[in-house]
C-alpha cells in the first residue's frame, strides 16, 4: 500500500510502518523516546511494537494510562506531563502514541503542549483511530462530560497504520470504528458507501483496502481545510447530535455508556432525517442510509426526557457560532451541506422517528 502524504506528515501502512518509524528515529535522533499506551494496548499491542522498534542507544520509557473515554481528561494529561518531566523529557524528546483514539487524542495534546510542543507519532490500534482519530491533527481531551472541549489542531510527525493490531480488538470496537467509515462514504463517496453497506461481515482481510480508502478520504478533506474553516466540517456529519448523545450517556450513571461510533451511528440516522426535511435528501437515499446503518448498529432506547437534555447539550457543539447550532446535513449521499440550522421541534421529530 502506498503511503499517503498529508500537509505536514506522512501516513504509512503495514509493512512500511516500522522501517519508517526506525528511519525517522535514526535521522532525527530524539533525546529520549516515550511511548504512551493504555491498559489494553500495553498488553495487546506494545510487545509487537517494541519487537519492531529499533531505538539504538536512545532510552525508551513506557507510560501507561487507564483505558476508556472517561480517562480522556486533563487530570490524566497532568499525570503524563509530570511523568515526562520526571523522566527529564526535553524539547528533542519524541512521544509515540500506541493506542486507540483516546490515546492518540490525549497523547497528541500532551505532546503539543509539553514545553510548548514536542514531536509525536501516532500508531493507531483501533479501527476508529486508524480511519479517523489518528489522522488530521485534531488532539484534545474532554471537559467533564463535554467531548473534546479542550484541545489543539497539530499534526504529528507521522502515522503508522498496522492493521494486524485489529486481531485483538473486541468486535464491538470494530463496529464502533465502522461508523466513521460509513460517515466517510456518506459525506464524500457514494460508491464507497455502497461497498461498505454490501459487506457481509467486518472481516479484517476485507477491511484492509477499505481502511486505506477511508484514510484517503479523510486526508483529502483535512488537507484542503486543516483548520476546519469550511470543508472539514463535513466530517462532523452525525457528530452534532452524536456527541451530545455520547456525552449524555457518559454522564448518567443509569445509562450504559455508548462507544463513540455507536453514538455517531444514532447521530447519522437523526441527521439524515433532518436532511430529508430541510436539505432535500430523497426518500430513497434516506431509506438506503437507514438500512445501511441499522444493518450493523442496533437501535438504542432514548426517552423523551433524555432527548430534551440531549438537545440542551447541543449548545456546547464546537461548530456553533453566536449561540446558533450548526449542523452538517446531506442533500444526497455523497453531497453534504454545512452550516444548516434546524429547529428543536424538528430534532424532537427526528428522535420520534428514530424511536418508532
Ligand atoms: P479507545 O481509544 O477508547 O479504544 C477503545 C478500546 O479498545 C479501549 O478500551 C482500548 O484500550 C482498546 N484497544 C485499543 N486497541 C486495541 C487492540 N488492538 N486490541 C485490544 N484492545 C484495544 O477508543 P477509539 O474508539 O479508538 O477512539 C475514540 C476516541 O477517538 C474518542 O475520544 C473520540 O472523540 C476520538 N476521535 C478523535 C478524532 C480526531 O480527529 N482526533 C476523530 C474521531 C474520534
Amino acid at each position: 500500500m502506498n503511503s499517503i502524504s498529508t500537509k505536514n506528515s506522512v501516513i504509512y501502512f503495514n509493512s512500511e510502518v516500522y522501517s519508517e518509524v526506525n528511519n525517522y528515529i535514526k535521522t532525527k535522533n530524539p533525546s529520549k523516546i516515550f511511548i504512551l499506551v493504555d491498559t489494553n494496548t500495553h498488553d495487546d499491542c506494545l510487545p509487537h511494537f517494541l519487537a519492531h522498534l529499533e531505538s539504538g542507544d536512545i532510552v525508551v520509557e513506557v507510560m501507561e494510562m487507564p483505558n476508556g473515554e472517561d480517562h480522556k481528561t486533563i487530570d490524566i494529561c497532568s499525570g503524563v506531563w509530570e511523568a515526562l518531566s520526571e523522566y527529564n523529557a526535553d524539547r528533542k524528546s519524541l512521544l509515540i502514541n500506541v493506542g486507540g483514539g483516546v490515546v492518540t487524542d490525549l497523547g497528541g495534546f500532551v505532546a503539543s503542549t509539553y514545553m510548548r510542543g514536542i514531536s509525536y507519532i501516532n500508531i493507531p490500534t483501533t479501527l476508529l483511530a486508524m480511519v479517523d482519530a489518528s489522522v488530521g491533527g485534531k488532539t484534545g481531551v474532554d471537559l467533564g462530560a463535554l467531548k473534546n472541549q479542550v484541545g489543539i489542531i497539530n499534526e504529528g510527525e507521522m502515522v503508522g497504520v498496522d492493521t494486524s493490531f485489529l486481531s485483538t480488538l473486541p468486535q464491538n470496537e470494530m463496529v464502533s470504528g465502522f461508523a466513521e467509515m460509513l460517515k466517510h462514504g456518506l459525506v464524500y463517496d457514494k460508491t464507497y458507501w455502497n461497498t461498505l453497506t454490501h459487506l457481509e461481515n467486518l472481516d479484517i482481510s476485507d477491511l484492509d483496502g477499505l481502511i486505506y480508502d477511508s484514510v484517503v478520504i479523510k486526508n483529502k478533506v483535512v488537507s484542503e481545510d486543516p483548520k476546519e474553516q469550511g470543508l472539514r466540517k463535513i466530517l462532523n456529519f452525525g457528530h452534532t447530535i452524536g456527541h451530545a448523545i455520547e456525552s449524555y450517556f457518559l454522564a448518567h450513571a443509569d445509562k450504559t455508556p455508548l462507544l463513540h461510533g455507536e453514538a455517531i451511528a444514532i447521530g447519522m440516522l437523526l441527521e439524515a432525517y433532518l436532511s430529508t426535511k430541510t436539505c432535500g435528501l430523497s426518500t430513497s437515499d434516506f431509506e438506503n442510509i437507514t438500512e445501511g446503518i441499522l444493518k450493523t448498529f442496533s437501535k438504542v432506547p432514548i426517552t423523551i426526557e433524555d432527548q430534551k437534555i440531549i438537545i440542551n447539550l447541543l449548545k456546547h457543539d464546537k461548530k456553533n457560532s453566536h449561540g446558533v447550532v450548526k449542523f452538517v446535513l446531506l442533500e444526497a449521499i455523497g453531497t453534504p451541506k454545512i452550516n444548516c440550522v434546524v429547529s428543536n421541534e424538528l430534532i424532537l421529530e427526528a428522535f420520534k422517528h428514530y424511536s418508532a
